[in-house]
């Protein structure tokens, strides 16, 4: 007997195959689960038996492909075989002529969905935390076992684009209402009887793709509805991707070959395009990055050993703005006791009303309940009192970026805190190392990086301050996990790691404008290069003045320290533009126009900037965008202002939205290898400036063959 598939075959012929792979926190399809799961076509074939019902005997019913396995296959040939191998699987449990049902427990996604897929029917525990669907397109593959044929052949060609294509979890309830499952039930008890009840009522039981006269449901690949779809989905998913994941347009080519075929055939063609996604780069890069790297981080792989995991019950916010007033709504969430303060308490109430306003549009929208609104606010107080603080295990100030603010509120606050307890200050430019001077216990001092808007964006930075102790870097880390962001850790420099390596892609973008290149063809590159938003866009919406007054302090500081800064040759642009009053889009107009309508470049841009005559390639114009973070980022981790690779990559894609399919900034030069990356960033040098030199760890790597790697 397999041991990863557990059998039981009841008095009423029906049996019961529980998935339970040993050794793994959730099932997914290896080897051992894979082989159990063939074993139940022949075990069908005993007359004794009337049904199966397969089900999870985790937490999840299965939670996909085992992608440890997926890494190690380097010929298309692997894929392909692999992925054929599962189908032979499934399509001889679907074929062998008695009921089949997936009794889903828990999670069932990407290749665990595709098992449910390939039963008769699909009853799920109505859990709304319950996820399932097709997410391997973020991740740069698609479903290899027949998902996406069983799923066109169950829900149409529409509907089969958007589950595959877009990778978004379905609610129990959403996939009810599409046919996808045959009905819910209350528990696991519930859920056994009625997936038995379904056998009772179905002994001789077929999918739809297997009986005579089977039409997809809107049409096929020909019929006119669908020609209509096909004719601008393609349009629609380039916009979107610019043609940087070609998983999308595979599982698209898929979708519509599938629909001119029979199921096996279709079912040979999913599998080509499966291959061709697990060997492309893409996939591999993201994988690397958004699959193991992130995992690792999630374990704690950047959080000192040794130190005993703990929780906070009770957190203090300095400053009930923008940032404090989102810190307490994501903290009060995860079900912490939050002290919010300000120097004024219609401030304080202002910021807790941040966290009111956030709930009262989730019920509205039906994410949440009158109820939960109440919990989640009760557990805000706000004030203007420090004594409230006491009892906080950790506070986080985000008052004004001001040094001698942020010094008199540390003096203030540490006269309440425990001896033993955390300070962090969120501050977005000033190095920590320099605020903890404040501090009388800078050991406990750290910088907490929060980005805004605090309850939509994944990451925060964690910046170890030269005095921080591992201990205070372990409670800083244990609760950001506990409030469900990502954290990375990074040492204390100018600008951190974020900040200072996102600035290079804004600045080369400003840069470019200098030189004379159409402000349009540098903000498409930024689009075609797979950023979330072009560089002249962003700028405006972090604000020019902003960045004006963020060099103009750092001039000030290096020369206090006896240092020259040297200025981006971007700056002078930021400087012509404020001069003019184009602040940015809070002031209405920035490098764009902003109205009611929308946002348009500033036309007076160009007879500011004259286009020259010839315009370099896009392609040079991406791989400066590119090249300049990618640089900037290997040499963070020259300096020891990066500690980990997957800090680096995670940073990249989660905090400012780094090309994701490239893996992340240090990834990019791992990817393409340290020799090519030198070779191109010194042409680059010789034409655009010194910034391209490559940093001497990428040169070093170059002649002895190293990598970032893991
Ligand atoms: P904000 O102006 O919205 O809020 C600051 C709050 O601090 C105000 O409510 C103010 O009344 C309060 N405050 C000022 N002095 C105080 C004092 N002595 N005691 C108590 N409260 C006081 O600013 P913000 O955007 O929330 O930024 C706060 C911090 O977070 C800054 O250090 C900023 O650099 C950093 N940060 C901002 C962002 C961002 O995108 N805005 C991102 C990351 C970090």
């Amino acid at each position: 007997m397999n041991d990863a598939v557990k059998l039981e075959l009841g008095g009423d012929g029906i049996l019961v195959a529980t998935m339970d792979l040993p050794g793994r926190p959730m099932n997914v399809l290896a080897g051992a689960l894979v082989e159990g799961l063939a074993t139940l076509p022949a075990r069908l074939a005993d007359p004794a038996v009337r049904g199966l019902v397969l089900t999870g005997g985790k937490a999840d019913f299965c939670a996909g492909a085992d992608l440890d396995g997926l890494v190690q296959w380097t010929r298309p040939e692997q894929p392909f075989e692999g992925s054929m191998a599962l189908k032979k699987v499934l399509r001889a449990i679907e074929t062998q002529g008695k009921p089949v049902v997936a009794a889903i427990n828990g999670h069932a996604l990407g290749g665990g969905f595709e098992v449910a897929l390939a039963c008769h029917a699909r009853i799920a525990v109505d859990d709304p935390r319950l996820k399932l669907g097709q997410p391997e397109v973020k991740l740069g593959l698609l479903p290899g076992g027949g998902g996406t044929q069983r799923l066109l052949r169950l829900v149409g060609l529409q509907q089969a684009m958007q589950i595959c294509g877009e990778g978004g979890d379905i609610a129990v309830g959403k996939a009810l209402g599409m046919g996808l499952l045959a009905d819910t039930a209350r528990d696991r008890d519930e859920l056994m009887a009625k997936a038995r009840a379904w056998i009772d009522a179905n002994p001789k039981a077929a999918q739809p793709w297997d009986r005579p006269k089977f039409k997809i449901p809107g049409g096929d690949s020909r019929s006119p509805g669908v020609v209509q779809v096909l004719a601008i989905a393609p349009s629609i998913a380039s916009a979107r991707t610019w043609g940087n994941y070609p998983a999308v347009q595979h599982i698209m080519s898929c979708l519509f070959e599938g629909g001119l075929l029979d199921f096996d055939s279709a079912c040979v063609v999913e599998s080509r395009y499966f291959a061709a996604c697990v060997m492309s780069r893409e996939a591999r890069n993201m994988i690397h990055t958004l699959w193991f790297q992130l995992n690792a981080i999630k374990k704690g792989a950047s959080r000192p050993a040794g130190v005993e995991r703990a929780k906070v019950g009770k957190v203090g916010l300095l400053g009930a703005g923008m940032m404090g007033a989102g810190i307490a709504y994501v903290s009060a969430k995860a079900g912490i006791d939050v002290v919010l303060l300000d120097t004024t308490p219609e401030a304080a109430a202002k910021g807790k009303a941040h966290s009111q306003g956030l709930l009262d549009k989730a019920e509205k929208k039906g994410r949440s309940t009158a109820d939960k609104r109440d919990a989640l606010l009760a557990r805000i107080t706000p004030t203007t009192a420090y004594e409230d603080l006491a009892g906080c295990e950790l506070v986080i100030e985000a008052v004004f970026e001001d040094r001698a603010v942020k010094a008199e509120v540390t003096r203030k606050t540490e006269a309440v805190l425990g001896a033993d307890k955390v300070l962090a200050s969120n501050t977005s430019t000033l190095p920590i190392t320099g605020l903890a001077e404040a501090s009388s216990r800078p050991a406990n001092f750290i910088g907490l990086h929060f980005f805004s808007p605090v309850d939509k964006m994944p990451l925060v930075e964690i910046i170890v301050g030269r005095k921080t102790s591992d201990q205070t870097l372990a409670r800083a880390f244990d609760y950001v996990l506990q409030i469900g962001k990502t954290p990375i850790v990074v040492n204390d420099s100018r600008g951190f790691y974020t900040s200072r390596v996102f600035a290079t892609y804004v600045m080369e973008g400003i840069t470019m404008l200098k030189e004379g290149v159409h402000p349009r063809s540098i903000e498409v590159a930024g689009q075609q290069a797979g950023m979330p938003m072009p560089p002249l866009a962003l700028q405006d919406e972090v604000s020019l003045s902003l960045g004006l007054h963020v060099a103009e302090q750092t001039r000030k500081d290096l020369a206090a320290e006896g240092r020259t800064y040297a200025e981006h040759p971007g700056m002078a642009v930021i400087r012509q533009l404020c001069e003019v009053g184009r602040i940015g889009r809070k002031a209405g107009r920035g490098f764009y126009d902003y109205d009611d309508e929308g946002k348009r470049l500033w036309p007076e841009l160009t007879a500011l900037f004259p286009p020259a005559a010839t315009q370099p390639p896009q392609a040079e114009l991406i791989d400066r965008l590119m090249f300049a973070q990618a640089n900037e980022a290997a040499r963070c981790v020259e300096e020891g202002v990066l500690r980990s690779s997957a800090d680096g990559n995670i940073g990249s894609i989660f905090g400012w939205g780094f090309a994701p399919f490239h893996g992340g900034a240090l990834r990019f030069i791992d990817s393409m290898g340290a020799r090519a990356f030198v070779e191109r960033a010194r042409e680059l040098a010789a034409r655009h400036g010194r910034r391209f030199e490559p940093a001497a760890i990428v040169v070093r790597q170059a002649e002895t063959g190293g990598a970032f790697g893991q």
